[in-house]
């Protein structure tokens, strides 16, 4: 046993690993299951030589989060970014598509244009700020200010019910609704909008990269880093009590706030414990995984360069197949997240073959295939994809929430992403990470700033753990 357990290798436990072993200490990494990686893991699909990634596929925080921008996560893997960082396809005909070029993308969104500008231009302005306040918790006065204020005042002009004022047509708001629905949830909503604003503005400042390798790669790069400075990393050995860890002195749970709650046992103070079993999980993804025989024929040709592709029709299709999940209900047409990793890293699929990465919302602990749904919402954009389509593999949200103990119900937000579950993860807190037992700290996606592969959850839960614990501050990070 050593000065730190980390439980759970998720990007959070690793990232809580890398800052704990790089200060010094001795680090040991307990993982349940028998790879590293938890959201960020890359596996084989169906046929030799074809890879994909479980969960996370598209890593706009890879360049932007403070945590991986301090491990110069771009030094150590290849990121590459596309020609379009995401596109939607318009019932009207079309696409609208987000280039990198705040420039390029208003010159294609017609005479909505400019109304895009306005609201895109200030974040951009000031992303450092932008993301800096969206890195940690809400609770606390903003580094940046006005970076704060204009990003408020962004998500309260798209995150309520007049979000159509500034815009005459349909593909710059379909644009925006596209990315805002990444977050589970109701439309138009502050919350979802929020998250969508920043995403969006990423798009336009690093872009959205596909980690060369998958998901998997950023996993491994902290990974060696953590076992590099000295640290240990035990696959397929699941934590049930904190005495399996002692004696370290700090121990921090890449883990959701129910499984804290068993580990701590008696340890956990009633009220503490009644919240961690409160806390509220959200709805849930099924995945749908294709071998393809070629590129997907899109028609718009824009497309086929996306990164990232949202299918869902229209501004109000999308919120209306949003609202029914929220509802608990199937949308007969759901919003799709669509994912082409292997048009800019090749080492996915054998020359010739290209993988597709696509999700949609269900409700929490569904067990149904959405294969076909999801197949013919994309037909209808790209008609002959049933032809390109090799093989097809799903994964319900009650097989998520089997393969990843932390997405409870197959919630991969670990936890309800509305306002209150922005600023109770999973305490109303100003260090929400340190919890009333001494020397154990909360540090997954079930505390600010939230889910993603950001490592935010993991460096903030070891950032208080080091000058709470061992009177240190953070290391140096880089290469
Ligand atoms: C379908 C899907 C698509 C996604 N797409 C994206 C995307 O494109 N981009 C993006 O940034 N994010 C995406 N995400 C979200 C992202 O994957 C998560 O937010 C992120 O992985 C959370 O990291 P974490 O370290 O908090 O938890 P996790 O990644 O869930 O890792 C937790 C780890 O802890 C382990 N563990 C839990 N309990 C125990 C225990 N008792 N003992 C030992 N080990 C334990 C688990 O096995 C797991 O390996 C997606 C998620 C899903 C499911």
């Amino acid at each position: 046993m050593g000065d730190v357990a980390v439980v759970g290798a998720g990007p959070n436990g690793l990232a809580a690993a890398v800052v704990m072993a790089r200060a010094g200490l001795k680090v040991h990494v307990y993982e349940a299951a028998d790879t590293i990686g938890g959201g960020s893991r890359t596996s084989g699909l169906m046929e030799p030589g074809h890879f994909y990634d479980v969960c996370s596929a598209v890593h706009p925080m890879a360049l932007a989060s403070p945590f991986f921008r301090a491990f110069e996560l771009s030094r150590r893997i290849e990121l590459r970014i596309p020609e379009v960082q995401h596109g939607t396809p318009l019932d009207v005909g079309g696409a609208a598509l987000a280039y990198q070029s705040l420039d390029r993308t208003v010159q294609g969104l017609g005479v909505d244009g400019q109304a895009y500008r306005r609201l895109m231009e200030p974040l951009l302005e000031r992303v450092s700020g932008v993301v800096d306040f969206t890195s940690n918790q809400l609770l606390r006065i903003p580094r940046d200010p006005l970076a704060a204020v204009s990003f408020g005042l962004a998500t309260l002009d798209q995150g309520t019910p007049l979000w159509g004022r500034r815009f005459r047509e349909e593909a710059a708001p379909a644009l925006l609704t596209g990315v805002m629905s990444h977050a589970l949830g109701s439309q138009p909503s502050l919350s979802s909008t929020g998250a969508g604003l920043l995403l969006g503005v990423l798009a336009h400042a690093g872009g959205w990269p596909i980690p060369v390798g998958g998901s998997m790669s950023i996993a491994q790069a902290m990974a060696d880093d953590v076992t590099a400075h000295g640290g240990a990393i035990h696959v397929g050995e699941r934590v049930d009590s904190l005495d399996q860890v002692r004696p370290a002195e700090a121990i921090l749970l890449d883990v959701a706030p129910p499984t804290l709650a068993r580990i701590g046992g008696a340890e956990v103070p009633d009220r503490y414990r009644r919240a961690l079993e409160a806390f509220r999980f959200g709805n849930a993804a099924c995945k749908v995984d294709f071998i393809l025989s070629g590129p997907v024929p899109w028609v718009d040709p824009g497309l086929a360069q996306a990164g990232t592709v949202h299918v869902g029709g229209s501004r109000l299709a999308m919120a209306e197949s949003e609202n029914l999940v929220a509802m608990g209900k199937y949308p007969p047409e759901p919003y799709v997240l669509v994912s082409q990793p292997s048009l800019v890293d090749p080492t996915r699929a054998p020359e010739g073959r290209h993988i597709l990465w696509s999700y949609c919302h269900v409700p929490a602990n569904s067990t149904v295939d959405m294969a076909e749904a999801v197949t013919a919402r994309i037909e209808q954009y790209a008609p002959g994809f049933r032809d390109v389509v090799v093989a097809s593999k799903t994964t319900t949200a009650a097989e998520l929430a089997e393969y990843n103990e932390n997405y409870v119900g197959g919630d991969f937000s670990a936890g309800t992403l509305d306002l209150r579950g922005l600023v109770q993860r999973p305490v109303v807190s100003t260090v929400p990470w340190r919890t009333p037992m001494p020397g154990v700290y909360l540090c997954s996606s079930s505390t600010p700033p939230g889910p993603g592969v950001t490592g935010m959850p993991g460096y903030h839960a070891a950032r208080h753990a080091l000058k709470d614990i061992f009177k240190l501050r953070v290391p140096g990070l880089g290469v």
